[in-house]
């Protein structure tokens, strides 16, 4: 956030605070990556109000407090390769780059995974690698990874990325189906499974299989 408007990143925190973002590192790296630099166009002013804006290929940037909410919840810790599923505009991996050691995101529309790759290159953040590819699969060749935070609702956790996650590892995801209202739950994977806890209720767009028409 440009720290001319320092009316703007307080009440931009303030919100976020106030909707249980409570993790100070979260709420600095929140602080530093600014969500201006991820909304193009019509939206850009709207860029600091706590609400899903459109970017191209008919997807959304998440709200920012379920974004904060969400990356609290992945724990992540700075020795962590962070797998994320749906980069969109970028903005959620500039966050996890932040705190983690290395992020991967996938992205299945072409077009988003160069403007969210450029956007975050733009920033100087050099520990980002957007790809091009089918999320559903995972990334098979960097598997596997300490954090997967899913940005898209599956009816259920993908079978490839239950299998990408190291044990101790941590996936937060949105199941359900896409026009009913869908549960975030978190997954840890332990020596003899996955244990399952159920966070709140949110609303993403669909995990859809296969590559993008642009
Ligand atoms: N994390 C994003 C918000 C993403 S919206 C941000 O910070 O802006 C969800 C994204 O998931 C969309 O861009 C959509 O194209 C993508 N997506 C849906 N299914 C996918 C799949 N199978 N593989 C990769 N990306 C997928």
């Amino acid at each position: 956030m440009t720290a001319s408007d320092p009316e703007r990143r307080m009440q931009f925190l303030f919100q976020l605070r106030s909707r249980g973002v409570t993790d100070r590192r979260v709420l600095d790296a929140m602080e530093r990556i600014d969500r201006g630099d991820f909304v193009r166009g019509t939206f850009a002013d709207r860029a600091y109000e706590d609400m899903p804006l459109p970017i191209h290929c008919g997807q959304t940037i998440s709200q920012p407090s379920v974004v904060g909410l969400m990356t609290q919840a992945l724990a992540v810790t700075a020795r962590d390769k962070v797998l994320e599923i749906g980069a969109g505009s970028g903005y959620q991996a500039a966050i996890l780059s932040q705190l983690a050691r290395r992020v991967y995101s996938v992205e299945r529309h072409r077009r988003l995974a160069l403007s969210a790759q450029s956007a975050i290159e733009a920033l100087g953040i050099a520990n980002v690698t957007v790809l091009a590819a089918d999320g559903s699969r995972g990334l098979p060749d960097q598997a596997p990874f300490d954090r997967i935070l899913v940005t898209a609702a599956a009816e259920d956790p993908p079978g490839p990325l239950l299998a990408q996650l190291r044990i101790g590892g941590i996936m937060v995801l949105p199941v359900g189906q896409s026009d009913h209202v869908q549960r975030l739950i978190k997954v840890t994977r332990t020596e003899d499974g996955f244990d399952y806890d159920e966070l709140r209720a949110v609303r993403f767009v669909p995990l859809i299989e296969g590559m993008g028409e642009e």
